[in-house]
């Protein structure tokens, strides 16, 4: 059987601009044949917050009904840091991160990634406590808003925090409302964090200690990325899929494994000068991975 980009029994797409607005970012993702994406709901650098107008949402809501895009994630602002170790940026983190949520809510965005951030001059049992105490904080902002909010896995750069599935289950067992709170796994930063998933038995064992230590339940979106650097490397550097240090008999791991069928699958490969072509290729190649017996599997 040919797998075409048509094919939308598999959640799977890439990060899409929003230059223009963010309802353009469903055309770019109409001409790669994504069934899931990820955008920014606002610029990822910077800590301006302009509000959503009703025309930007209506135009959005418009855009993702004629779209073939059936499930869309937001990325929030790399500024923001969870765990600041001054009053200031974790006022002005927790300030961002809730305004995250609430353009989520009025676009209709289920889920929300984000890093936890990096405790800097803090102890690292203090960075988690206080990304737990922000999202306790934001989802308290937020009552009654159906937005998940999802931590990513991280590479450890630095003193980034959520490095580990066991430092993710200490910061979730903080969480009061835990049907708000989820994971998003990334391949790259997992496998940068010293996590070796290229053979069959390293990726059994990672995801052994995701399930005993999160759950599957709890996880909702993965970012699919090769690394540039070796395992253990800490070094957050996204490669396109097989042309890294991970190799594509890994992703074959994950596009076979029932626990993912349903996960949204989205790459944050680099766009290169040829555009999208790449977003058209990446997923070709996952989709080439499954194998026969496990296609249009549920
Ligand atoms: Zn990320
Ligand atoms: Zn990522």
């Amino acid at each position: 059987m040919k797998t075409t980009n048509t094919d939308n029994s598999v959640l799977i797409g890439a990060h899409m601009s929003v230059a223009g607005g963010l309802h353009t970012a469903f055309e770019r993702a109409d001409r790669v044949g994504c069934t899931a994406m990820q955008i920014f709901t606002k610029n990822s650098n910077q800590w301006n917050d302009p509000d959503l107008t009703p025309e930007d949402i209506e135009k959005y809501r418009e855009a993702e009904n004629k779209s073939k895009v059936r499930i869309v994630v937001s990325h929030d602002s790399y500024l923001i840091n969870l765990c600041g170790a001054t009053k200031e940026l974790l006022q002005k983190s927790r300030r961002a991160f809730v305004k995250e949520i609430q353009r989520c809510q009025s676009l209709g965005i289920k889920y929300v990634v984000f890093h936890p951030g990096a405790h800097t001059t803090l102890d690292r049992t203090e960075g988690l406590r206080l990304v737990a105490e922000s999202i306790n904080r934001a989802h308290d902002e937020t009552a009654g808003s159906e937005v998940v909010t999802l931590i990513e896995t991280t590479a450890g750069q630095g003193t980034t925090v959520g490095t580990s599935f066991a430092e993710i289950a200490e910061m979730i067992s903080m969480i009061r409302d835990t049907r708000r709170v989820g994971v998003c796994i990334d391949t790259c930063h997992i496998f940068a964090a010293g996590y070796d998933i290229r053979t069959e038995t390293g990726f059994n064992r990672t995801m052994e200690e995701f399930e005993s230590l999160i759950g599957f339940s709890m996880l909702h979106a993965v970012h699919f990325n090769d690394a540039k650097k070796p395992l253990n490397s800490h070094v957050d550097r996204h490669e396109h899929i097989g042309k890294g240090e991970i190799g594509r008999k890994a992703f074959g791991f994950f596009m076979n494994d029932r626990r993912f069928a349903t996960v949204p699958k989205i790459l944050e490969t680099p766009k290169g000068e040829d555009g999208y072509k790449m977003d058209i290729e990446n997923p070709r190649l996952l989709r080439s991975l499954v194998k026969k017996e496990n296609r249009g599997r549920k």
